[in-house]
């Protein structure tokens, strides 16, 4: 059977306010001492009463616009009960059926095919993030459970989608175009590593001929791009493998085993909880005017679809160099600031793409902290195009500038790598070598073109790399030449 992948994502973004969503203490959770940023509210002890933070929702409406949704005048927050360690109050305020936003959806640009897609938003709506149980383990058993509130009350932003994600690789691409807005909007870090983006993943496989949805499994406990990818492709296997025995998929939730590399089942559908939603009866229904949204609107910075044009419009760059580079917002930045100093832009994009990235991956180090500053790579670059180095010995001084933070010039100068473009002193070389090499010489001399390849690295050999390959090629070519028989 022809079969279609159908994927519909939501997407926890944590927003970056200094206080929680509905108490005064700090959101800083990572690296605290348990328990320590709490309060009666966050705490949900009795009597605590939510006020909602101004600054979260602002962050909350930026992002649904920047997500082309609408931003409804009046939404309601709901309590959505159930009960677990980590949720004091045993229900969560979150919003149901009248959220924040609604409508919205991201335009994307998949694979080699450069396939065109529009992703649907189904909603954007504000809740609560919950607290942390830290569980202790003594020799793969869990022995003990404890639990950590300084999460409770983070202020959360969900982000639904349609069902209309085609393929794993789509599903990245939204996840990635979707962390740079927010990374670019300020509303959020977007890693997922330490868990300020979320996300969960719901997946069925369709006959293609049918107009109905297939039976779909929602998948959780994904922290990085690479595991929702593999967890995603390990999904579709499983369901197609049950759909051609003539099995049935069963909908249920499940978690993506990282250390397994599988999905295993959390929860059926029989087990799903009934959260009997009600409206949060002390928190007013949610009113924003059209003025607020307006402003918002117009304080929105440059979002990546726009850098993007600019930055093939204007440096003449690949629609893919450029969205490698405007991606991550500092890297575009660092691009935009060293192409004020050196302007051949795609020569630029190919060592801040090639060497500075995997420098910085290998080191694990952000491109904020880069020991090479953006002003420091267009030194060296232009030390190349005036013939000062090779670009060969630039890779040795870019290692260089890397590890010690020095200025290329600096290195080249101590370090007397500097290009030899003096004609006589690559002569006197090209005579000892040809002198130590009669036999490459008269091969070269009775038409194997090839001999000449072998006295080039030769000459490279003794001068340590320090020497212009075409200006030896010729040298050489013209002295054999010359060679009385
Ligand atoms: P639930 O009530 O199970 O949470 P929702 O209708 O709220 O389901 O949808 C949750 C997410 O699952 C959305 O992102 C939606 O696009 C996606 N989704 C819904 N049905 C399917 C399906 N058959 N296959 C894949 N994704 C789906
Ligand atoms: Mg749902
Ligand atoms: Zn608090």
């Amino acid at each position: 059977m022809q079969d279609d992948i159908v994927i519909g994502l939501e997407i926890h973004v944590q927003l970056s306010t200094k206080t929680k969503i509905f108490c005064n203490c700090s959101t800083d959770y990572i690296d605290q001492e348990p328990n320590t940023n709490t309060c009666p509210v966050c705490l949900g002890l009795p009597g605590g009463l939510p006020v909602l933070n101004k600054k979260a929702v602002e962050l909350a409406i930026r992002t649904a616009i920047a997500l082309n949704c609408r931003i409804n005048s009046t939404s309601i927050f709901h309590r959505k009960n159930y009960f677990y360690p980590d949720l004091p109050k045993a229900f969560q305020i979150s919003q149901y059926d009248l959220p924040l936003a609604e409508e919205g959806f991201m335009e994307l640009i998949v694979g080699k095919s450069k396939k065109n897609s529009k992703i649907r938003i189904t909603r954007a709506h504000m809740e609560e993030d919950a607290g942390k149980l830290v569980h202790i383990e003594e020799k793969g058993q869990i022995v003990d459970s404890l639990v950590d509130y300084n999460r409770s009350c983070v202020p959360l932003l969900e982000i639904v989608t349609e069902p209309d994600i085609r393929s794993s690789e789509e599903a990245i691409v939204f996840l990635q175009n979707l962390r740079s807005i927010v990374q670019y909007l300020g509303v959020c870090d977007g890693n997922l590593e330490c868990g300020s983006m979320r996300c969960d993943a719901n997946i069925s496989i369709r006959d293609s001929k049918s107009h109905q949805l297939g039976t779909k499994t929602e998948v959780k406990n994904m922290n990085s791009f690479r595991a929702i990818k593999r967890a995603l492709d390990y999904e579709i296997c499983r369901q197609r493998k049950l759909i051609e025995d003539g099995e049935k998929v069963s909908q249920e939730t499940r978690r993506w085993d990282e250390a397994n590399n599988q999905t295993v089942t959390m929860r059926s559908k029989e087990e799903a909880h009934d959260y009997r939603y009600f409206p949060e009866p002390d928190l007013l229904p949610l009113k924003i005017k059209d003025s607020w949204v307006n402003e918002i609107k117009d304080s929105l910075p440059e979002l990546p679809v726009d850098r993007k044009e600019r930055f093939t419009r204007d440096f003449g760059l690949s629609d893919y160099d450029a969205s490698r580079l405007v991606e991550i917002k500092s890297l575009g930045d660092y691009f935009e600031e060293a192409a004020r100093d050196y302007k051949d832009y795609k020569k630029l994009t190919n060592w801040i793409l090639s060497e500075l990235l995997r420098y910085l991956g290998e080191e694990g180090t952000e491109i904020s902290s880069s020991p090479i500053s953006a002003e420091s790579l267009a030194e060296l670059l232009h030390l190349i195009d005036r013939k000062v180095i090779s670009g060969k010995i630039a890779k040795t001084i870019f290692e260089k500038m890397f590890k010690t933070g020095q200025s290329a010039t600096d290195l080249v100068q101590k370090s007397g790598l500097t290009q030899i473009s003096d004609k006589e002193e690559i002569d006197i070389i090209i005579e000892k070598v040809i002198e130590d090499n009669i036999q490459s010489v008269q091969d070269y001399r009775s038409g194997k073109e090839k001999a000449v390849n072998f006295l080039v690295g030769q000459v490279m050999r003794h001068t340590k790399g320090r020497a212009q390959p075409d200006l030896v090629l010729n040298l050489l070519k013209e002295k054999m030449n010359k060679l009385e028989n």
